[in-house]
């Protein structure tokens, strides 16, 4: 049971069958999957999605597979928290923290889109799955790639993270680390794309990959009562995950599931790696492609593919967008750690640091509803923290040996259980 009517183009509305293409041929516009809306809408209930299974197959009707997922069945429906104590230190009422840093299975929001994009391959009858990657993209293809029995191509920039590396190689794929940035990666996959019948789920299934973007904002919708935040700030690499949030909440809002979208959408990225900020910042609408320079790795692309879409939103949203430098985000990858528990990867660093310098500037209020996006773990960027969160004291197995290290303060502890014990 499918909803999709077919593909059509973002500029010029040229309509098209459902096949793995990318671009218009007539303007060389994006092209973007078609629903029938009426339909969905007629079938379609909050109860009917809340009585089904936690993942992100719940919204399936606006996903465009024809069939079940072949892969990624238990992707998303990750936590929604309320985060009081980041709150408190932020100085605002009301922080909400989505976190896909625990997404299933490979602990970032990739695995959604892949999960979308390796079983379309699958009904396209592809056999070989692609990608180039900036890291996270690489571990998610390569393992459901894996869980759907296909071979795997990975290109990457050759100086990744090593959890990165690790983290894609353990699957079983063919990694081809590129001497070049993303962008010289990713011009190579293109031109590989054109001469060899893989599906590269970034570039030629790309329209089907970036629609499963948009269940991280139907889950935020959701899980915060149907209801959408005030404010949402999200990073920005490639800048498809921002354009698909906004996409999923005007969705929900068209077949009546949300009773109206008043949320302004924020664009974070890594002032080493900022093409669209600067871009918002000067007030144009076309992108000055970058060399990035920065430890936020995942979300270093010079030359992004919707950074114009990317602008759109936020303008269209009325929202903004901030970038923070490397020392910035180390900061605010420690803080949430110390004051929620959650140890996120640098791209979470830059949106929680830029959360921070909007509500500091006064662009985001403090008296409202903020929900910042959490995509990635930090298990996976640790050279961006080492020798940044001190070391363990090391000491023989002797009690008195634990003794000499603790301190004054400490100390108060040991008097009180002598106490509870008599
Ligand atoms: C890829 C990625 C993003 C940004 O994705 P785009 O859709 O390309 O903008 C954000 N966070 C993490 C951790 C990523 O891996
Ligand atoms: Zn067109």
């Amino acid at each position: 049971m499918s909803y999709i009517k077919g593909l059509k183009c973002r500029e010029c509305k040229r309509e098209y069958a459902i096949k793995p293409v990318h671009v218009c041929e007539f303007c060389f516009g994006p092209l973007e999957v078609v629903y029938d809306y009426d339909e969905i809408k007629k079938n379609l209930t909050r109860a009917e999605i809340e009585g089904r299974a936690k993942t992100m197959w719940r919204y399936r009707e606006l996903l465009p597979l024809d069939s079940d997922p072949a892969v990624g069945r238990n992707v998303g429906f990750t936590p929604l928290i309320k985060a009081d104590r980041l709150a408190e230190v932020l100085g605002v009422k009301e922080l909400y923290l989505k976190n896909d840093a625990v997404n299933h299975p490979t602990l970032s929001f990739k695995d959604r889109v892949v999960s979308v994009a390796v079983s379309k391959a699958k009904e396209f009858g592809f056999e070989v799955i692609s990608c180039a990657s900036t890291g996270n993209l690489a571990n998610s293809v390569a393992a459901l790639a894996a869980e759907g029995g296909l071979e795997s191509f990975i290109f990457v920039p050759h100086d990744l993270e090593k959890g990165k590396i690790l983290g894609t190689l353990i699957y079983g794929t063919n990694l081809i680390g590129i001497t070049g940035s993303y962008d010289e990666v990713n011009r190579l996959c293109s031109e590989i794309a054109e001469n060899y019948r893989w599906a590269f789920v970034n570039i030629n299934l790309r329209p089907f990959y970036a629609e499963g973007s948009k269940t991280f904002g139907y889950e935020i919708a959701e899980q915060m009562g149907w209801r959408t935040p005030r404010h949402v700030v999200v990073p920005m690499a490639g800048g498809s995950l921002i354009t698909k949030i906004w996409k999923g909440f005007k969705e929900l809002e068209l077949i009546g599931l949300l009773d109206g979208v008043d949320s302004k959408i924020y664009g974070a990225q890594a002032s080493g790696s900022n093409p669209i900020v600067a871009a918002f910042k000067e007030g144009i609408d076309w992108i000055k492609p970058q060399r990035p320079k920065t430890i936020a790795k995942s979300l270093a692309i010079g030359n992004p593919a919707d950074g114009f879409y990317s602008l759109k939103t936020i303008r269209e949203s009325e929202g903004s967008a901030e970038d923070v430098s490397d020392e910035e985000i180390v900061e605010a990858m420690k803080l949430l750690a110390r004051t929620e528990g959650i140890f996120t990867e640098t791209a979470g660093g830059v949106t929680v640091g830029v959360t921070k310098k909007l509500i500091d500037q006064g662009i985001i209020p403090r008296d409202e509803s903020i929900l910042i996006s959490i995509t990635g773990n930090g298990l996976k960027t640790q050279e961006a923290i080492q020798d940044r969160v001190g070391r363990p004291l090391i000491i023989e197995a002797k009690f008195s040996e634990f003794e000499k290290i603790v301190t004054p303060n400490q100390r108060k502890y040991r008097e009180s259980i002598v106490q509870a014990t008599i």
